[in-house]
């Protein structure tokens, strides 16, 4: 299996190159015998007898006994470490060349260099998280929000998959309860009622479709969401990415048709990762460059899940329509420079569409409303506990007409394809939290993660 051997011992970088501090990390059976051959402790002790889980101080050196640098390093004793298993890691002086050389002598050693996310792979083998934890170890790292991270650590405690395992566990007792009717039906041993056993599969139907329906939170906040800022050119498209970023990423310029191409940038909006996109103005082409520039915003502007139409709330809206055959998009209509308009005057805004200044950041809380609505579909007030993702979902998905199904056997009187349809749906649900799992679900989950994670 790949990456599940748990008898080898395995080493890699979990630090970015570049950093002021590079940790390298040794997980295995010899993890403290390899780190002893490239960490030396100042007291000259040997690393297996200097307590666990405390920093030491000490030099690494490469295997002819010079040294490169001094470096910390810090024991853990399985099963009191991340993986379960031995541990050690190593932090040296960022920059990257250092921490190449203890992971090269690492591995002259006989460690093996880790794939990615094999660290949290051999977590959840050796029962320290479940699955739906070792994914959370993925979304914090590339969470994009706040909201999204506190997700994100509410699963890593278990949150989610408590859920699933209740889920589970019920579902459990329930087919062992139709199991021993089945096997023994004409002992005198007090039976359960089918309409009781239905109704409590019911119950549980219920749960999996509250868990189903936090989806959409789910997908939102791990995946976030592309908000395209398009219109015709000089309207304001890069002053109002600017103003949502809150520093100055695109260069704004009075020349019309400066942003040609499309310009990308992480942000939030209400704790929504938003992916902001800032296209080229959108009018009749002067030249190749332009029209290439244009044909990306219209693409772009046919994949957002928000496209916002910037139009300058001073020129005469028929001059700034969008294109007709955009208007089936999810499309939010904003009128910029409203700090231009002449005092008194009620802007020409129609329902929906939502004035604002990028200069002077009016309107933009109604902004920010107006795209909460449009993501969410209905106004957000709570944060989520839990939020399932699209593999739960998938899985979530395949077992409901099982759970159907073998509610209807049970009010029907037949327990033995209520036991097979119970069977069915338990497979999929234990997949969710890793009860039953095939390894190569776990290739494709931990083939997300970065190396040393
Ligand atoms: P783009 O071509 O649509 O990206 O437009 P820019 O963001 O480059 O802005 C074009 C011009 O309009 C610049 O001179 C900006 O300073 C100006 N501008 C942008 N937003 C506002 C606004 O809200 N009020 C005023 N008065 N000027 C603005």
């Amino acid at each position: 299996m790949k990456g599940g051997m748990t008898n080898d011992t395995i080493a890699a970088l979990a630090t970015p190159v570049g950093g002021g501090v590079a940790v390298v990390r040794i997980s295995g059976p010899h993890a403290v015998e390899l780190a002893e051959q490239v960490w030396r402790c100042r007291n000259r002790r040997p690393l297996a007898q200097l307590p666990a889980r405390t920093l030491h101080l000490g030099e690494a050196g490469e295997a002819d006994g010079m040294a490169i640098d001094r470096c910390l390093a810090v024991r853990f004793q399985a099963p009191a470490s991340y993986t379960g298993e031995d541990m050690v890691e190593i932090h040296g002086h960022g920059g990257g060349l250092v921490a190449r050389q203890i992971l090269l002598a690492l591995l002259n050693q006989g460690a093996r260099h880790a794939e990615p996310g094999e660290f949290t792979r051999r977590a959840f083998l050796n029962g320290k998280m479940d699955l739906t934890q070792a994914e959370a170890v993925a979304d914090i790292v590339q969470a994009h929000s706040l909201m999204a991270l506190r997700l994100g650590k509410r699963q890593l405690d278990g949150r989610l998959g408590q859920q699933v395992a209740g889920i589970y566990d019920r579902l459990s007792l329930l087919l062992a309860e139709v199991e021993s009717q089945l096997d023994f039906p004409d002992e005198e041993i007090e039976r359960v009622p089918g309409q009781k056993l239905a109704s409590e599969l019911a119950a549980l139907q219920q749960e999996t479709q509250m868990l189903l329906e936090s989806r959409l939170e789910g997908e939102v906040l791990r995946q976030g969401v592309s908000l395209v800022l398009a219109g015709p050119p000089n309207v304001g498209k890069s002053s109002l990415m600017n103003a949502i970023l809150g520093r100055d990423r695109a260069i704004v310029n009075h020349l019309p048709g400066t942003t040609r191409d499309t310009l990308e940038e992480f942000a939030h909006v209400r704790g929504i990762p938003v992916r902001l996109i800032d296209t080229a103005g959108i009018r009749e082409a002067r030249n190749a460059v332009e029209s290439a520039g244009i044909a990306r915003a219209l693409a772009s502007m046919r994949e957002a899940q928000v496209v916002i139409w910037v139009s300058d709330v001073r020129k005469p809206m028929q001059t700034q329509a969008m294109p007709p055959d955009f208007a089936r998009l999810p499309v939010l209509g904003v009128l910029n420079k409203c700090d231009r308009l002449p005092v008194g005057s009620t802007p020409p805004a129609r329902t929906g569409e939502v004035c604002v200044s990028a200069l002077t950041g009016d309107g933009l809380e109604e902004l920010f409303d107006a795209v909460e609505r449009m993501v969410w579909h209905n106004p957000h007030e709570h944060e989520p506990e839990v939020a399932v993702g699209a593999r739960h979902a998938a899985l979530l998905e395949q077992a409901m007409p099982s759970l159907r199904e073998a509610e209807q056997n049970l009010l029907d009187d037949q327990p033995e394809m209520a036991a097979v349809a119970l069977r069915d749906a338990l497979e999929p649900i234990g997949m969710i939290h890793g009860k039953t799992v095939l390894p190569d679900v776990l290739d494709t989950i931990f083939s997300r993660f970065c190396i040393g994670k």
